[in-house]
């Protein structure tokens, strides 16, 4: 028995030097996809229900890896955020999504947003980040809240002193904030009205079997009423079915975004889609 605990832990050291040097390679890796540029930004729409107009995407990062190919975020994220490259890939990722939305909107001739994902490593930091941000938008004479922040639920249950200092300084640069992911977290009900967020994005665990189970569409009506009376819009996420999309319209939902309109594509076909309405 013995001999037998030994051999699990040499297993488990193995394992996890094996993970250590992995991460350490992909870290390697990173600084110079930071340097080369092989970072993109995908874009999905999100359509208004109420009108069925695209008013905005959300930026969705991919990385084109030199040899493993297109890369998603579940691939590289963790690794970015334990070694701290996520600050430098999130100042990228914000800049090139400010650019991004200048550009549609010039074309466009109407407002276009464009959600940004944060990092809760991004929101630690001190102020100087996002002052620069604001420069930036100023620069673009870009109206500022073109920008939609996406913070998760699980930022929100920190020690909220910072959190709620930077939220506080994005609300006064102008920028929009997305509550995502919500309702997998505990108890963040109570801090709702704590924080002043514009919109609730629906997990996708709450839509996705919207149909088979009478407890997850009560539990979207509830969120969607209770977001109302708070001032909040909705958004429901990974949205895959026409089934679904009646039940959240039926259900007064606000906003939709996922494959039953489209998946994250490049740029340049976002833009082609942005020209007309959402096709249901
Ligand atoms: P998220 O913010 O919850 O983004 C939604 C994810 O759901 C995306 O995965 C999207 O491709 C996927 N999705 C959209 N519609 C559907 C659908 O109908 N069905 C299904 N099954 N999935 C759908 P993706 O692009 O792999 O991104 C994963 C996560 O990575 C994001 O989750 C977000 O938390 C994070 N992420 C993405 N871009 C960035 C970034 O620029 N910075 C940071 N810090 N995190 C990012
Ligand atoms: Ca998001
Ligand atoms: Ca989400
Ligand atoms: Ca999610």
């Amino acid at each position: 028995a013995k001999n037998a605990g030994r051999n699990r832990y040499s297993y488990f050291t193995q394992d996890m030097q094996a993970a250590a040097q992995l991460r350490l390679r992909i870290t390697r890796d990173l600084q110079m996809a930071v340097a080369n540029q092989q970072f993109e930004l995908h874009y999905q729409p999100i359509v208004n229900l109420h009108t069925g107009a695209i008013e905005r995407a959300e930026a969705l990062l991919r990385w084109r890896h030199p040899e493993r190919g297109m890369l998603n975020p579940v691939d590289f994220i963790g690794s970015a955020e334990a070694s701290g490259i996520i600050l430098e890939i999130g100042d990228w990722v914000f800049r090139n999504a400010a650019d991004q939305a200048k550009r549609w909107q010039q074309e466009l001739g109407r407002p276009f947003q464009i959600s940004v994902n944060q990092s809760p490593v991004q929101f630690r930091t001190g102020p100087e980040f996002f002052e620069k941000w604001m420069h930036y938008v100023e620069q673009l004479a870009l109206a500022p809240r073109s920008i939609v922040i996406e913070i998760t639920e699980r930022l929100l249950l920190e020690d909220s002193g910072p959190v709620v200092e930077r939220l506080r300084q994005f609300k006064a640069m102008g920028l929009q904030v997305a509550l995502d992911d919500f309702g997998t977290g505990h108890s963040v009900l109570a801090h709702l009205k704590n924080f002043d967020i514009d919109y609730l994005k629906i997990d996708r665990s709450f839509v996705m079997d919207l149909a088979g189970d009478s407890g997850d569409l009560a539990l979207c009506e509830g969120i969607i009423v209770m977001a109302h009376k708070l001032g909040l819009k909705v958004v429901a996420e990974g949205v895959e079915t026409e089934t679904q999309l009646n039940l959240l319209k039926a259900a007064g939902c606000d906003y939709a975004q996922g494959y039953v309109y489209a998946h994250p594509m490049p740029p340049a076909q976002m833009t082609a889609m942005t020209r007309g309405p959402a096709r249901l």
